[in-house]
């Protein structure tokens, strides 16, 4: 069969091309950017400090297969992930546990007491649909505001009252002290860092790729017998519907020389203060030991490169005639967080790049 074109080099891209090339296909990878991994790209700053360019990525899934094929190529660190976020002038722990609504209300109540007490403060919903009616109805109005309202609102540039419910449902709610940020079965970062995980997917004598390259650029010369586009699916179709939103981050990274800690988690987010989300401490995450400490800071922005698809009802209709169009484009496969418009996690990213490999396979065959 003739040559396949990968267009993007992180996940999506990545894991596609390496289930084609090892069934025998010929694939040629277009990425963009100057190097793979796409967001989940890391580097050694100048300090000799392993950070995430694009914000920390956290690896954490339920899923047996999704972590069997990646640890095919990449040893694991055990990582679990904590968050404290600032309000009323503390740390408190995120997700809200027993520790957080202690230190909200002042009070110093049992799980039991806690349970009954979020009962008595939460606002039913008659039917959830948006980001504030998950967090109001389940612990109420005081932390909603506390730790949610102005997060959201800095994040997405939309008030939760505007934003699909899945967005906040994303970080659930405690009444034990359980700190995690994650609960999934594994946890873990990769032991030598993502790109080094990426490097191994793509090491197959049937894959090329070839950094700096726009697809959209080569579009008119190539001749592929099928394309895997992992960009974002708008641009695919030059926005013939419009612009569909993205949401983006400008990312101030920092190395403190002089400090070897900078704060006591990984991560720490600043719902009600500064302009950025959070801020996050490299060797936090990666249990690196080197003198100093790099991190970074989060500022959200509608300009830049597009990070997030924005769950709610008007971005699903317009994705969905972009998707009418994905359906008549036989020779594409449209895969990945930005191409399929969702708020996908590396796992998720991981599988829906599997599933994309296998159907298109099974076409082949
Ligand atoms: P991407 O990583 O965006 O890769 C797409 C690639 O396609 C890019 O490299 C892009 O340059 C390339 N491309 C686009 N258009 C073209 C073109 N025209 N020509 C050539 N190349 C092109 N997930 C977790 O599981 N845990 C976390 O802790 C976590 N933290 C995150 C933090 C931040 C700040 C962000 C933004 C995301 C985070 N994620 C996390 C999500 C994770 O980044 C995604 O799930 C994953 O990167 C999706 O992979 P992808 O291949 O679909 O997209
Ligand atoms: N969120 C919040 N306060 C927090 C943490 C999260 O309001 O302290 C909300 C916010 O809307 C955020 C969403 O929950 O975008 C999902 O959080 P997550 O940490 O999963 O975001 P990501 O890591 O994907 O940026």
């Amino acid at each position: 069969m003739k040559e396949i074109i990968v267009v993007g080099a992180g996940y999506s891209g990545a894991v596609v091309a390496e289930q084609l090339a090892s069934a025998g296909h010929k694939v040629r990878v277009l990425e963009k950017r100057g190097h793979i991994a796409g967001n989940a790209f890391d580097q050694k700053d100048e300090h000799g400090v392993l950070v995430h360019r694009y914000g920390p990525h956290i690896f954490h899934t339920n899923s047996d297969v999704v972590f069997d094929y990646l640890s095919k190529f990449t040893d694991w660190i055990d990582y679990e992930h904590r968050v404290l976020a600032q309000a009323d002038g503390a740390l408190h722990p995120i997700p809200i546990n027993l520790d957080t609504i202690n230190g909200i209300f002042g009070t110093s109540f049992t799980e039991d007491e806690a349970e009954a007490h979020l009962k008595s403060i939460r606002e039913p919903v008659d039917q959830v649909k948006t980001s504030e009616d998950v967090v109001v109805s389940t612990v109420g109005r005081k932390l909603y505001e506390a730790f949610f309202q102005g997060y959201t609102r800095k994040q997405w540039g939309l008030d939760p009252s505007d934003l699909d419910a899945t967005v906040t449902a994303r970080i659930p709610y405690r009444t034990n002290r359980d700190d995690r940020y994650f609960t999934d079965t594994h946890q873990a970062m990769p032991a030598d860092g993502y790109t080094a995980m990426f490097e191994r997917i793509l090491d197959h004598s049937n894959i090329s790729v070839e950094l700096g390259v726009d697809f959209f650029a080569e579009r008119d010369r190539l001749k592929p017998s099928h394309i895997v586009y992992s960009g974002p699916v708008d641009t695919y179709f030059d926005q013939c519907y419009g612009a569909l939103a993205y949401r983006s981050l400008r990312f101030e990274h920092e190395h403190i020389a002089d400090q070897d800690s900078y704060q006591p988690v990984a991560t720490v987010n600043y719902p009600n203060d500064h302009a950025f989300t959070r801020i996050t401490e490299f060797k936090k995450l990666t249990g690196q030991t080197v003198s100093g400490t790099s991190i970074v800071r989060e500022y959200p922005t509608d300009d830049g490169d597009p990070y997030y698809p924005v769950p709610r009802p008007e971005t699903q209709v317009l994705y969905h005639r972009y998707r009418e169009l994905v359906n008549k484009e036989r020779h594409v496969t449209f895969v990945g967080r930005l191409a399929q418009y969702r708020y996908y996690n590396m796992d998720q990213a991981t599988a829906a790049a599997l599933k994309a490999a296998r159907t298109l396979l099974d076409g082949i065959a």
